[in-house]
């Protein structure tokens, strides 16, 4: 089956990883408050669990199976994925395999990071309030430092050398400026702000200016603007008002995709997609699997519940989407939290929370 065929069928088809630590904790929950939004729309969604995680590779050397990534494509329409990392797998080898695995083989060009700050509460910046943080960060996915390109010479010497190359393709830097222009012209949201360092990386980042040059023509409508990413780190916290969407490179993207999560509560509340657009994407929390918290239940599923509503809108169904949103913005406000935003409640009973929400909405889903 392949992509427009799996769009076609009515049941939507999304697989679980749960994972490791936390992620074991959070999608079982944000999963049962999806299946409670989906019950409430004449919709409806198959889901299939898959084990992979510390505790299968130490068992039986399973990190991603052969041909998970065409069964993936071929039969499902999304993913939503937990957390992998566990400290008796000191090498990480299964979380390498797993989440880089499915990003890399999946060509999930795209991290998107919404930041919305769902209560001026949450901010650590004085004097903001909700509409004054409401962006989203596109951070290209595939390639940059984080291809993975390079090599070490001599190799514990004194002498040694490590290089790591930063890969940008003309392929890749378009696609994913494209997707930035494309997401704003489709919301309306009138401007796309492009971020690098092409004063000092003059070959790879100068390959960016031009790319975006060319690409924003295309979209008159939108304001372009363009900051390197030190300035942008420094706006960001002066006046994040200014960012309706944002695009970067890998590593600019991953740092300052951190730093703008702080701005709007934290690791707990974080969603991510990484996505193909058409294609079969991977939705996840952006926290890890925080092993010192695991198993105590104090976890903040909401990250996990954001995550799995971007997941709705990339299956189409954007108005499930807002309904998890607004049952989360709702028990933000109701400080129906767990501790990492200053509440005392645990995982179980802030998703019992949320659930309830989301069953007794009044909104008419179709
Ligand atoms: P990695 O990101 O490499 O997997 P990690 O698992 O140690 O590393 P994270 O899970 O990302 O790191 O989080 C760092 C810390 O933030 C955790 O140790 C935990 O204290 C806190 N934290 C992260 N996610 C949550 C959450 N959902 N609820 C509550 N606290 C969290």
């Amino acid at each position: 089956m392949n992509a427009s065929r799996a769009a076609d069928r009515t049941a939507k088809r999304i697989a679980l990883i749960p994972g490791d630590g936390i992620g074991m904790e959070v999608v079982p929950e944000a999963v049962r408050i999806l299946r409670a939004a989906i019950a409430k729309s004449n919709r409806q969604a198959e889901f299939v669990e898959f084990d992979w995680g510390a505790e299968r590779f130490l068992r039986d050397g399973t990190t991603l199976p052969a041909g998970a990534v065409e069964m993936f494509r071929r039969d499902f329409d999304a993913i939503l994925f937990g957390a992998v990392g566990d400290p008796r797998v000191p090498s990480n080898r299964h979380a390498a395999d797993i989440l880089l695995g499915l990003r890399a083989k999946l060509d999930l060009y795209v991290n998107a990071r919404p930041v919305e700050l769902l209560d001026a509460s949450l901010t650590p910046l004085r004097d903001r309030s909700e509409n004054d943080i409401r962006f989203i960060i596109f951070r290209e996915n595939t390639e940059g430092l984080y291809a993975g390109a390079g090599g070490q010479f001599r190799r514990g010497d004194p002498d040694e050398i490590a290089i790591q190359e930063d890969i940008n393709t003309r392929r890749g830097v378009e696609r994913i400026i494209r997707y930035a222009f494309e997401y704003a012209r489709a919301r309306k949201l009138g401007k796309v702000l492009m971020s690098d360092k092409s004063n000092a990386l003059t070959f790879g980042h100068e390959l960016w200016q031009r790319v975006f040059a060319e690409v924003r023509r295309e979209y008159p409508e939108i304001e372009a603007r363009h900051l390197y990413i030190d300035t942008l780190a420094a706006e960001l916290v002066r006046d994040p008002s200014q960012f309706r969407v944002i695009v970067t490179c890998n590593l600019f993207g991953d740092i300052a995709s951190d730093l703008a999560a702080q701005l709007a509560g934290g690791l707990g509340l974080a969603p991510s997609g990484n996505i193909h657009p058409g294609q079969v994407s991977l939705f996840e929390p952006v926290h890890g699997s925080a092993p010192n918290i695991a198993g105590k239940g104090i976890a903040n599923p909401m990250g996990a519940v954001l995550a799995s509503a971007m997941l709705c809108d990339h299956v189409g169904w954007s108005d499930l989407g807002d309904l998890l949103r607004a049952a989360v913005r709702a028990a933000v406000r109701e400080r129906q939290t767990t501790r990492d935003l200053g509440g005392s409640r645990s995982t179980r009973e802030v998703a019992a929370w949320l659930l309830e929400y989301v069953t007794k909405a009044k909104a008419a889903l179709t």
